[in-house]
């Protein structure tokens, strides 16, 4: 058995050269830095339920490959069952870390690669599919964190990628030889990439035989030669070297995303999966997307449990948890999380075997249910705001409570029920600042795509056609001829 621990994991990243810039500055410790060490933490615990035995059931899985035990993250899907468990799996993680753990982007794309290049080598005669099996047989017997590329910078959203003025602004091939490809360009919003091994990087969009040299997928190391990460500011990222300020300061708020830059980067044969297939360009981002989609009502009902837990606990120090606008309110909180909830498991549920024998969610909806999150999640916060009151956006700094001058006023004035320390109060109070805010919230509107992406694969799916074919049935119009 060759499953990482979460430490062993964490050791693991030392050894990388990965090269990250932040605040101006390249990062020398990444792994002991506070501004990275959350994420990192989240990252781990999918390592560490593999080994609890509590939690091994819905964290590991036997290979199809090798009929080893492997992490679930390594996984390809091989039953709707295993596409139920994922979801059950995402949800219990996000209980434990009220944050983004970032495995699931790289996992999504080794699921999505398997089954269109298997299709490619079906229609085209290729041969990436053999190829991609090696790699993920690498990936699954060294249990490494994979991140998956896929959102480039995109310029101007009205040109193709071979229209665009500058051409880097799609990741795209700049040279081929005897030995593999030369590619260049950018990957944006890259979750967990810092704190990964490796990335998989695929195209954002469809693509046109003009955009050929733009159909690339292929996996690269987070620290080849070319790599450079420049980490993106979080509302909350000044905070990270305080404690109670943070909120959740062990597991950090959202994922740690970075602009990836591939500054002619080499990529060696063997681990180029897509190049200059356009025509599967297409499918690639739309099997990875829903894949993503299906995890939201997963993971976003395991964070959105513990915000209702914490709303609830706010509600009891400030002395309305009987209130019965209190109740309806959290009540309702519960309602839109396990409406999400039931979407995720929906179209896991409603999954189907592609020609490669590994399983695909429903794509319509799993759309849906990443639609509703981009509205429920922030119905959710807005809920707990009601209730929290305005004080978890005025509160003084955890460096004043400590204050020997001020502290006690802190201390005094921001009580709320007599039984209850204030510092409890003031540590729930910035749990839900920032789980309920700033970046926390863009994320929930924009990850996984943003909303009318998810709408065009609705109109896509939602079989119109048919749908008119009933209504004119009843209504007694014969069909046109
Ligand atoms: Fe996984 Fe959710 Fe983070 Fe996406 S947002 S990587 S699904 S935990």
């Amino acid at each position: 058995m060759v499953m990482k621990t979460g430490s062993e994991y964490i050791e693991s990243l030392r050894r990388l050269k990965t090269k990250v810039y932040a605040f101006g500055e390249q990062v020398t410790d990444l792994v002991d830095n506070p501004l990275f060490r959350p994420h990192i933490n989240a990252a781990a615990v999918t390592y560490d339920m593999a080994h609890d035995p509590v939690t091994e059931d819905l964290v590991t899985v036997t290979s199809h490959l090798t009929g080893k035990r492997i992490n679930r993250f390594t996984h390809i899907h091989q039953s709707t069952e295993d596409l139920v468990k994922k979801v059950k799996m995402l949800r219990m993680i996000a209980r434990r870390t009220g944050t983004c753990f970032q495995r699931c982007v790289g996992f999504d794309a080794l699921n999505a690669l398997y089954s269109v290049t298997y299709e490619m080598d079906q229609n085209l005669g290729t041969n990436y599919h053999e190829r991609f099996k090696e790699y993920l047989l690498y990936v699954q017997d060294t249990d490494i964190m994979v991140a998956g590329s896929m959102t480039d910078p995109k310029g101007d959203r009205s040109l193709r990628p071979s229209q665009q003025v500058d051409p880097d602004l799609y990741v795209h091939v700049v040279e081929k030889n005897e030995k593999g490809i030369v590619i260049r360009g950018a990957k944006a919003h890259q979750t967990g990439i810092v704190n990964s091994h490796e990335m998989l990087i695929m195209p954002t969009t469809a693509m046109t035989a003009e955009d050929a040299r733009y159909a690339v997928a292929c996996a690269v190391p987070v620290d080849a030669p070319g790599v450079i990460h420049i980490f993106g500011r979080q509302t909350n990222d000044s905070r990270k070297n305080g404690q109670i300020d943070q909120g959740n300061a062990r597991y950090g708020i959202v994922g740690g995303e970075a602009l990836t830059v591939l500054e002619n980067v080499f990529v060696p044969w063997e681990r180029v999966f897509m190049c200059g297939e356009w025509q599967f360009a297409g499918s690639l981002v739309e099997r990875f997307a829903s894949y993503h989609r299906q995890n939201y009502g997963g993971c976003k009902g395991g964070v959105s449990d513990v915000i209702i837990g914490a709303t609830a606990l706010i509600a009891d120090y400030n002395g309305i948890a009987k209130a019965s606008h209190v109740r309806d309110k959290i009540t309702e909180m519960i309602h839109l999380t396990e409406t999400l909830y039931a979407g995720s498991i929906a179209c896991s549920a409603e999954g189907r075997p592609t020609p490669s024998g590994a399983y695909f969610v429903d794509p319509l909806l799993a759309n849906i249910t990443k639609l509703n999150v981009t509205r429920f999640i922030y119905e959710i916060c807005r809920l707990s705001h009601d209730i929290a009151g305005g004080f978890i956006a005025t509160l003084p700094s955890e460096q004043d409570l400590r204050c020997p001058e001020v502290g006690p006023y802190v201390e005094k004035y921001f009580r709320g029920v007599a039984s209850v320390p204030t510092e409890d109060r003031i540590r729930v109070a910035r749990l839900i600042e920032n789980m309920t805010g700033g970046t926390a919230l863009a994320e929930s509107m924009h990850g996984a795509g943003s909303p009318q992406a998810q709408r065009v694969m609705i109109m896509r799916q939602g079989n119109l056609e048919q749908k008119k074919k009933l209504a004119r049935i009843l209504a007694g119009i014969p069909e046109k001829e």
